[in-house]
Formats: structure tokens, sequence, C-alpha cells
């Protein structure tokens, strides 16, 4: 089969599933990862003739896009901050709205010494790799409760030259006894059961759940936990990051204000939803 037939086929075959500019942006990403071949190619070189083989592989994939797989475990990888990151179905794929937390927490880190970062519930280490690629002085210690989301994470530090610390670690169970920490971030599972109606296939088949949902009846049981113990970790004057659930801005702020937390900024994403929540530990009691 020729490219350019290959990639009619190909949109063809994805249009009743996805929008245009999506399935083209599928096909730059597969010609790529299975050809080598970049964006220009798949025009200049239209006429030329694909082996059966590569065809073969296309097509398997169009299944998998059909069934609402996401590109980036089909391909394996993804692209954070700018940064090249493995994923798999253990960890989520990163978000464009946690690249706005992972702002947020280096415009903090600006102009300071180094600095001890904690990130807990790491996942793909998106966060954490990305704050120490950022900040080569800082010190980065992660923490997840998957052995194989942890898996990932430690490939990523790898791939992209950094140094973290990573520590398998259920925080709902087990005290921090880790400690002195600058910044503490996470992003931790916020979405309620209630929302899943909302919820792509995309999303609900194939992500992990774990990293994802909470129940409608205490949905930040994770923040508490986070948060009480984080007081015990913080140097005074440190910060507490979290990326939150759109609708709870304002139970966050209270949680944390009666947790004694001082200086507390909800900060909309470019969605314009409540999406991240910063505060100060001055050591005060609750
Ligand atoms: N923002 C993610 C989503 O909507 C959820 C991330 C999380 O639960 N931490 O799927």
């Amino acid at each position: 089969m020729k490219l350019g037939a290959l990639k009619n086929h190909f949109e063809s075959e994805l249009s009743d599933t996805y929008p245009k500019e999506e399935i083209q942006s599928f096909f730059t990403l597969l010609l790529d990862y299975f050809l080598n071949y970049s964006r220009i190619d798949s025009v200049t070189r239209a006429s030329e003739t694909i082996a059966n083989d590569e065809v073969e592989k296309f097509n398997e994939t169009i299944i998998r896009l059909q069934r609402h797989e996401p590109i980036q475990y089909i391909i394996g990888e993804t692209e954070f901050f700018g940064f090249p990151f493995f994923v798999n179905e253990h960890t989520l794929v990163p978000r464009p709205e946690t690249e706005e937390l992972v702002l947020w927490v280096l415009s903090e880190m600006k102009g300071r010494e180094s600095q001890r970062i904690l990130d807990i519930g790491t996942g793909s280490g998106c966060i954490a790799v990305s704050i120490a690629k950022n900040e080569p002085q800082s010190e980065v210690m992660a923490l997840d409760i998957s052995a194989k989301a942890l898996e990932v994470a430690r490939k990523n530090a790898e791939r992209n030259d950094v140094a973290v610390t990573y520590h398998l670690h259920d925080i709902l169970s087990e005290p921090l006894t880790y400690g002195n920490f600058d910044i503490i971030v996470s992003n931790p599972p916020y979405v309620r059961e209630l929302e899943k109606a909302q919820m792509n296939p995309n999303v609900l088949e194939y992500e992990p759940d774990a990293a994802l949902f909470v129940p409608d009846g205490d949905p930040l049981v994770f923040y508490r936990a986070i948060a009480r113990q984080a007081k015990d970790c913080l140097n005074l004057g440190g910060f507490l990051f979290f990326e939150i659930n759109e609708y709870l801005g304002k139970e966050m702020s209270s949680l944390l204000s009666s947790l004694g937390y001082r200086d507390i900024v909800v900060q909309k994403d470019m969605f314009g939803k409540d999406r991240m929540i910063k505060c100060t530990h001055h050591g005060s009691t609750e």
C-alpha cells in the first residue's frame, strides 16, 4: 500500500471516533513511531510503497484507537513539560493542567538555594522529574503506592538524566517518616465516582482507577492525610501544593485552613477551572 493511501485509510477508519485534527496528530505520531518518518514525509513520500508488515501495524493500531485506547499507551510514551516520559496502564497519562502545577511550583523555587522537594503519588514521575530537570540543585523524593508505577517513574528519571529518590509508600496507612522538605506537592486521586458519567472511555476503560477515583462521601481523603502529615515533614515557611478537583476548591481551602495552613491560594487552570492550591506551613497549631 502507498503511504498516501495508508493515510487516507487511517483517517477514514477513525473518522467516526475522533475529530479530524486528532486523527492527523495520531497519524503523525505513528509515522514517527513505526517508520521514523516526519510529518512532512507523509506528503513528500506519499507515493512510496509501505511494506505489508508495516501496514499491519497501522491496522492493529486503528483497532486499538477505535476502542479508545490512549495513543500514549499504544506508543508507550508522551511529552510533559517538554520532556519525554514513558507511560503505561499503571500510570495516568500526564495532563496539561499538571504542567501548570509544575510551573507554579517552579516559580516558588526560583532564586532559592537548593531545596528538598517531595512528590506524593508520583505515578509516571512527571512532576518530580520535571522539577528535578528545571532545578538541578534540588533534592527530589517521590512516593507512590504502586510498585508498577514506580518502575515507570524510575525509568523516567533515568531517561531524563535526573536523580529522584523513589519509595513505595501508602500515604493513607503509613506515616511519613521523611522530613525537612521545603515543598510537598501532590496530584492525588480526586475524581468522585459521581463524576464518572462525564468522563470519556479512554480514561474510564484504560487509565488506572486507583490513580483517579475517590469515594463520593470522602473526596478529600488523600488531601487530608497528606496535609495532616505534611506539617511534621515541611520546614517552617515551607509550601504545600496540590492539584485539585475543579468543584472542590472551597472545600480544599477550608480543609487547609482548619489544619492551620496559611496564605492559601487557589489557582485556575487554562480552562478557567479551580485546579490547584498552595499554602504555607507556619508551624501554628490546629
Ligand atoms: N484530571 C484528571 C482527570 O480528569 C484526574 C487526575 C487525578 O485524579 N489526580 O482525569
